[in-house]
């Protein structure tokens, strides 16, 4: 098993444990490509290292890519298809806290949680006295890009704040959600949302999904989540929009070249932005690695995989 970093202790240890672990990190790629090649058999990768085109080529013996991620976006499907290798991610475990954290960034970037915050920490309130007013979140009208798994998850979540809830997806679940509004253009969801969420996965469709019409339909008190992937926004038209009061304000959990984070936006007190942290809590990181693990031992045994994707 190669595993590409070492994002996760339990799961580094469990491999070491279980299957025979290289470390891609430990050695200089080609010379660690020359020596093992030929005898990895799995990669274990992330929503940040994935196996691509060139990797996949490298390892002439590759049965399958476990992914330590729901999103498989840096897995190059196509080529796994076509030499056979079978491909896991880590779905369903992570959805709660996706979802509760798309739900804390609507609200510390309405209420300027982290602003007031910092307003405590600086002494301003004893120097300035009262903070300044904010914007509330319950009622507000949400529109969710993805009624995926998560995205359902942020729906029921806003119900409970009495927001009424549209979405955007290429198919309409009419009859799951009938109170839902269905919108077939993004523009048009943007156009009635004051708080729109990315919870879509990232493909060539759905890259800058998230563009400066939609921004500017979402309009000047509208507030972007983005819990998708960085891609799913145009980063330069966002953060244009952001400076101009275009677009009211931004809650980011991610970004298009992570860990690289617009200089612009760290000067600005309308967006609330996070480290790619959707799904770090240790319970589920625990159950995401235990997830990968097993499809590991589940394909060595040759017996069905619990989460396939390819
Ligand atoms: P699901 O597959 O359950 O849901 C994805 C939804 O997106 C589906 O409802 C699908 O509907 C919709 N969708 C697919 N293609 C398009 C498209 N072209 N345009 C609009 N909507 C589309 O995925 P999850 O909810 O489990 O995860 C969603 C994404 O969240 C992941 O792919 C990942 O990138 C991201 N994520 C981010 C995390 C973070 O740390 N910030 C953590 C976990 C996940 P339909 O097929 O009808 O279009």
């Amino acid at each position: 098993v190669l595993l590409l970093h070492p994002f996760n202790a339990y799961l580094e240890q469990e491999l070491d444990r279980r299957f025979r672990l290289y470390r891609f990190w430990e050695t200089p790629r080609e010379e660690f490509l020359r020596a093992h090649a030929g005898a990895v058999r799995a990669v274990v990768g992330n929503a940040s290292y994935g196996a691509d085109a060139a990797l996949i080529d490298a390892l002439p013996a590759l049965e399958i890519v476990a992914s330590f991620s729901v999103g498989i976006d840096r897995v190059d499907l196509a080529k796994c298809r076509d030499r056979g290798i079978r491909v896991t991610n880590t779905p369903d475990v992570l959805t709660d806290d996706v979802a509760d954290l798309a739900v804390g960034l609507a609200i510390a970037v309405l209420r300027r949680i982290p602003q007031a915050d910092r307003y405590v920490r600086a002494g301003l309130w004893k120097s300035r006295g009262d903070y300044t007013l904010t914007t509330r979140f319950s009622g507000k009208r949400v529109g969710i890009i993805g009624l995926g798994r998560i995205g359902q998850a942020v729906a029921k979540r806003v119900e409970a704040f009495d927001c009424p809830v549209s979405y955007h997806q290429r198919t309409e679940q009419r009859a799951t959600y009938p109170s839902y509004t269905y919108y077939p253009s993004v523009v048009e969801l943007a156009a009635n949302s004051d708080v729109l969420v990315v919870a879509c996965p990232l493909n060539a469709q759905t890259r800058h999904i998230v563009s400066r019409e939609v921004m500017e339909a979402l309009g000047p008190s509208g507030v972007l989540i983005n819990v998708g992937r960085g891609p799913h926004v145009d980063e330069r038209e966002m953060v244009a929009a952001l400076a101009d009061g275009r677009l009211g304000g931004a809650g980011l959990d991610v970004f298009e070249d992570e860990p690289n984070v617009p200089e612009a936006l760290l000067g600005m007190d309308n967006v609330v932005l996070l480290p790619h942290v959707g799904s770090g809590t240790n319970e589920t990181r625990k159950a995401m690695a235990d997830l990968v693990l097993g499809n590991l031992e589940a394909h060595v045994l040759s017996k069905p995989l619990l989460t396939p994707v390819v």
